[in-house]
């Protein structure tokens, strides 16, 4: 393992954020939990649990948003069956359904990052806080419950589930801290010194090679490839995401029947176009090379080929989507909050 990604494993898991969270030399787990999302990392840290290589997890947890691409939903299945035969049960939890959420002028808003066209033309995205909601709440939630105390009974100290997370050693840098006491977020692909690519041969190896990342069908964070992955592999969730794009243009139903003020319209894709009149065939210009995407080379700039086409390549996980950091966005629309 390379300085940077002990450093980084020091940093997240090292204890210096919580006076409280009792020492890993101290205090072994209550519970040993996956944060699964059913994409390429979280997928090898649970077959690498079932082989033994890392210690097995009392739990898999996958926290589903309701609108995964057809093929996570089969890979889960999938995943489901092969970590039963190791005794690792693969557990659903989820908040609700994102898009029907999202869409529903009786629900209360939804918080998608859209992308949103000012009245005078910049361009910013919206206030997202559909991970937290919809991915870090319900895990945290299980977690309480596995460890026997449900919110909001208050969990001892020393009493703590060790949750693994699926950080491979090229996106060290969205490795992070859960933020609460009774949770100790690890990398096993950090220790391991795994990185995507690696992930991706151990898979091909064992039957899993048409794994696909995870993310909802309709975030705003894909990229070209991944809208165009989503309309030539599962036209109905094209055709949703169509639909729901079109829905969205004035706001979320719900803002609107509130009487709040529509400031801009909102787009999934990120040129601001309707979706299905997006070009999504023309290769980019530039030359493509290894980059690490931030909030800043998503989101930064409106003209950046190698985002426009490849969007966020490691999708939504809990604990490292770019959807539980604070809110950057560009253009006068700044940090306006989506209707
Ligand atoms: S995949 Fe996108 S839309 Fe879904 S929860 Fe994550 S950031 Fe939000």
């Amino acid at each position: 393992m390379n300085t940077t990604v002990r450093a980084v494993n020091r940093v997240v898991t090292g204890g210096s954020t919580h006076r409280s969270r009792p020492s890993p030399r101290s205090q072994p787990p209550t519970t040993r939990l996956l944060s699964l999302g059913a994409g390429i990392q979280s997928s090898t840290v649970l077959l690498l649990a079932c082989e033994g290589v890392i210690p097995r997890f009392d739990y898999a947890l996958f926290a589903d948003t309701g609108w995964e691409p057809r093929a996570v939903y089969e890979n889960l299945a999938r995943l489901r069956a092969y970590a039963a035969k190791f005794g690792i049960p693969v557990r659903t939890v989820s908040a609700g359904n994102i898009r029907d959420d999202a869409l529903d002028p009786a629900h209360r808003f939804v918080s998608m990052p859209l992308h949103v066209l000012n009245p005078d033309g910049s361009r910013g995205l919206a206030r997202r806080q559909c991970t937290s909601e919809y991915k870090i709440g319900p895990l945290k939630k299980a977690a309480r419950e596995l460890l026997g105390y449900p919110h909001p009974k208050r969990v001892p100290r020393g009493v703590y589930a060790e949750q693994s997370i699926g950080i491979s050693v090229d996106e060290f840098a969205r490795a992070k801290d859960s933020g609460v006491q009774y949770l100790r977020n690890v990398f096993p692909l950090l220790e391991l010194g795994w990185d995507r690519a690696r992930c991706v041969e151990y898979l091909a190896e064992r039957g899993f090679g048409d794994t696909v990342k995870s993310a909802c069908v309709g975030c705003p964070f894909h990229g070209n490839a991944g809208w165009r992955w989503i309309r030539d592999h599962d036209p109905d969730g094209w055709a949703d995401a169509v639909a729901f794009d079109k829905a969205i243009r004035d706001g979320y139903p719900h803002a609107t029947t509130q009487g709040q003020e529509l400031r801009g319209q909102y787009f999934l894709h990120r040129s601001c176009q309707p979706l299905d009149h997006v070009d999504l065939d023309t290769p980019p210009t530039r030359k493509r090379h290894l980059r690490l995407v931030t909030a800043e080379s998503t989101h930064g700039s409106d003209v950046n080929p190698d985002v426009d086409e490849d969007g966020d390549p490691d999708g939504c996980s809990p604990w490292s989507c770019r959807s539980g950091e604070p809110v950057t966005a560009t253009g006068t629309g700044a940090g306006k909050r989506a209707a």
